[in-house]
């Protein structure tokens, strides 16, 4: 019986050596892993060039035609190998400085050959180097279709003789083999709906195709079917969360919450915030597991549907803890939090890294007697030591710094596991969050509290410093409050470091002592002192806050209007607009200045361009998607999204809303996959479970 799940070794054409190699360099293990090692771009047979029609470095040509002379020249490191090739419209260069004994060896003199490279234009000619060649007579017997695919592989295959051409070969002979009884594994009524290739086709016609349309339909297929599989996993994931894991219940709103909302509410809820706390108050009631993200732009409000929901858990007798990133920002909810809960007579209590031993013990203590009701820290929460008397609700506060590891290890602090809130201020594509986030329930805050006025963007070059120097003064002078943010990446971190302390001493200079005070924070600094300085700007001592991003996240100080990025094309869009978020919380206009260099890539051009455009953190974050695709977007590292093999969240956004409504329709109407017409999706989501934990065996 043909198994695709046969050791890779049992192929013709591999042996144990070429085996070890593929399962080293490309994780190729199985004939099925070897099918699903789709080709990553197509060779178009059909369009040769002629020599003297090259006229572009830009795009890759195709030529046929034959070697003249091949000779090698120079040695040690400057050794080449350069051939003359010559079509019937004229001749050029070829050139190796890698690879010299193989290529040397494959190039014949009376055979024609298709070549395929990137011309570069050198003293008015081109010459390729490094290029693609196959005999034409091999091209057409071993692919004699016009579209010719090309895999990825790796240099330590390509030496064992499996480079493209090398993989194209032993996937063909797999097909051969398999000829076409590759299990289906969408339903009929799937496969009908979006008009789908059947599987087998499908692996036959992406590897081998027949023609563009075929490769297309082809592509469309398998794209659908990685999506639709990954929705199928959330969507179940989500319903054991939501509707079949048994949670707390908080049945009663009760006198902490409804005091504290008639009497203490320092504002009138916004809309938005009324909708989500309406949504967690329902969810929180159902018996079942509450698994919410809070998607809200920065300054929409989050904190206090975060401390809302806290009061609902606390009214119904449960303890509740509250997570932040960093210390700077749990200290913040701290404070911000015992202050609007003072009237209320609860005890909230902070637990961080470095909260002192002796300190630590009493908080223990208090958490199993149930005396604290709310906790609020960092990561030192999830050590085991810090157990609770009844966990009910755990709130996590830009979830995107805490891996799922550390989530789950929030879990397992209670009998029951308590529901749990993340808040996002990273606001992502609909598309990615409900593949990020498919397993949880998504509440938006997409309105922001009344009497703001949008921020100001604006783009300088460094060569207005001057003028920037005076518009802060002027700001200073009006009453407020500045931060200028440098760039910090790890790995230039000296550098940065330096950039950041010539900056302070410019700034320094520019606004002197006594009339003017300065902050500054940074990464090298004692938390201590990092606090120290924090709470001078915090409390309006310090007009000026010099700072590398660790301000980033959620700190708040209304009276800060303007927002300084030195260097700002170095960052992502994402952080631009988290750090233009640190103003405009005021009721004052507020302004955000990026400062740049004057020539800037393409990229970083329209990254500014956005930021000034925009304030909507949504419109940014499909730009982020488009410039970066999803590799880069916070969040996706922990998914599993990094290893699609032919869909790409970017550009098949469309498909992924169809492959995760389909799925959403499937598990509503068979819960359990148990009926006849799924069965072929549930053999193969129990493969992809299987293959997930022998998986989790070997790494
Ligand atoms: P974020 O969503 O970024 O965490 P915060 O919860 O820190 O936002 O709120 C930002 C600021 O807006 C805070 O100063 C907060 O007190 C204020 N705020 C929140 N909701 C309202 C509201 N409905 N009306 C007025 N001010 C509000
Ligand atoms: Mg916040």
């Amino acid at each position: 019986m043909l198994s695709l799940h046969n050791d890779i070794s049992y192929l013709k054409g591999v042996g144990p050596q070429r085996a070890e190699s593929l399962q080293k360099e490309l994780g190729i293990y199985t004939w099925g892993q070897l099918l699903l090692h789709y080709p990553f771009r197509y060779v178009d047979r059909s369009k040769v060039m002629k020599i003297r029609d090259i006229a572009s470095d830009s795009v890759a040509v195709q030529i046929m035609g034959q070697f003249v002379s091949v000779k090698e020249l120079g040695d040690g490191r400057a050794k080449r190998l350069t051939a003359v090739f010559r079509d019937e419209s004229g001749s050029m260069e070829l050139v190796w400085f890698k690879g010299i004994k193989w290529a040397k060896a494959a190039i014949q003199l009376n055979q024609t050959y298709i070549i395929y490279g990137k011309p570069t234009e050198f003293k008015g000619k081109y010459n390729i180097a490094h290029p693609e060649i196959e005999i034409l007579e091999q091209a057409r017997i071993t692919n004699g279709n016009e579209l010719k695919p090309v895999y990825s592989t790796t240099e330590k295959l390509s030496a064992k003789g499996l480079n493209s051409n090398g993989i194209a070969k032993l996937t063909r002979q797999l097909i051969e083999e398999v000829n076409g009884r590759v299990p289906e594994n969408l339903s009929e009524e799937v496969l009908a709906k979006f008009k789908l290739m059947p599987r087998s086709e499908a692996l036959m016609q992406v590897h081998v195709p027949s023609n563009a349309t075929a490769l297309e339909a082809a592509r469309r297929r398998l794209k659908f079917e990685e999506l639709f599989f990954i929705q199928m996993q959330l969507v179940k994931q989500k319903l054991l969360n939501t509707k079949l894991e048994r949670g707390v219940v908080f049945q009663k709103v009760g006198e902490v919450f409804n005091t504290f909302y008639e009497k203490h509410l320092p504002f009138e809820l916004t809309n938005a915030q009324k909708r989500v706390i309406k949504e967690i108050r329902s969810d929180v009631a159902r018996g079942y597991h509450m698994n919410r993200l809070i998607q809200g732009d920065v300054g929409s409000g989050k904190t206090i549907v975060a401390v809302l929901s806290a009061l609902l858990a606390i009214d119904n007798g449960y303890q509740v803890c509250l997570m932040a990133p960093t210390e700077i920002l749990a200290q913040q909810h701290f404070h911000g939090i015992s202050e609007l809960l003072a009237p209320l007579n609860l005890n909230v209590t902070l637990l961080t890294g470095s909260t002192k031993k002796s300190e630590r013990k009493i908080i223990h203590e208090r958490l199993l007697s149930g005396e604290i009701k709310l906790l609020i820290g960092t990561h030192a929460l999830i050590e085991p030591v810090v157990q609770f008397q009844n966990l009910g609700l755990v709130i996590i506060d830009e979830q995107h710094r805490f891996g799922v590891a550390q989530r789950a290890a929030l879990w397992k602090k209670a009998a029951l596991p308590p529901h749990v809130l993340v808040m996002t201020a990273t606001p992502i594509p609909r598309t990615l969050a409900m593949t990020l986030y498919g397993d949880l329930d998504i509440s938006v805050i997409d309105e922001l509290p009344p009497g703001r006025k949008p921020i100001q963007t604006l783009h300088k070059s460094d060569a207005k410093r001057i003028e920037v120097f005076q518009f802060m003064e002027n700001e200073i002078k009006k009453g407020r409050q500045i931060y200028v943010v440098y760039p910090l990446i790890e790995e230039s971190e000296v550098m940065d470091y330096k950039d950041l302390m010539d900056g302070y001493e410019s700034i320094a200079r520019r606004f002197p002592l006594p009339d003017y005070r300065i902050s500054i924070v940074h990464g090298q600094m004692k938390n201590e002192n990092k606090e120290h300085e924090m709470k001078l700007f915090v409390e309006g001592q310090t007009q000026i806050m010099v700072a590398t991003t660790v301000i980033e996240v959620g700190v708040n100080v209304p009276n800060a209007s303007v927002m300084v990025i030195e260097s700002a094309e170095r960052f992502g869009l994402s952080q631009l607009h988290q750090l233009r978020g640190r103003v405009g919380r005021g009721a004052d206009q507020s302004y955000c200045i990026l400062m740049t260099g004057h020539k800037l890539s393409a990229d970083a051009r329209r990254r500014l361009e956005t930021m000034v455009e925009t304030n909507d953190g949504f419109k940014i974050a499909e730009v982020d998607l488009e410039l970066r695709g999803p590799g880069d977007i916070t969040g996706t590292q922990q998914s599993g999204l990094m290893n699609l093999r032919i869909a790409d969240l970017a550009k098949d956004q469309q498909m992924l809303s169809y492959a995760r409504e389909m799925a959403l329709e499937i598990i509503d109407d068979d819960p359990m996959l148990s009926e006849e017409k799924n069965r072929c999706m549930t053999e193969h989501l129990s493969l992809i479970a299987q293959h997930k934990s022998d998986w989790s065996k070997i790494s």
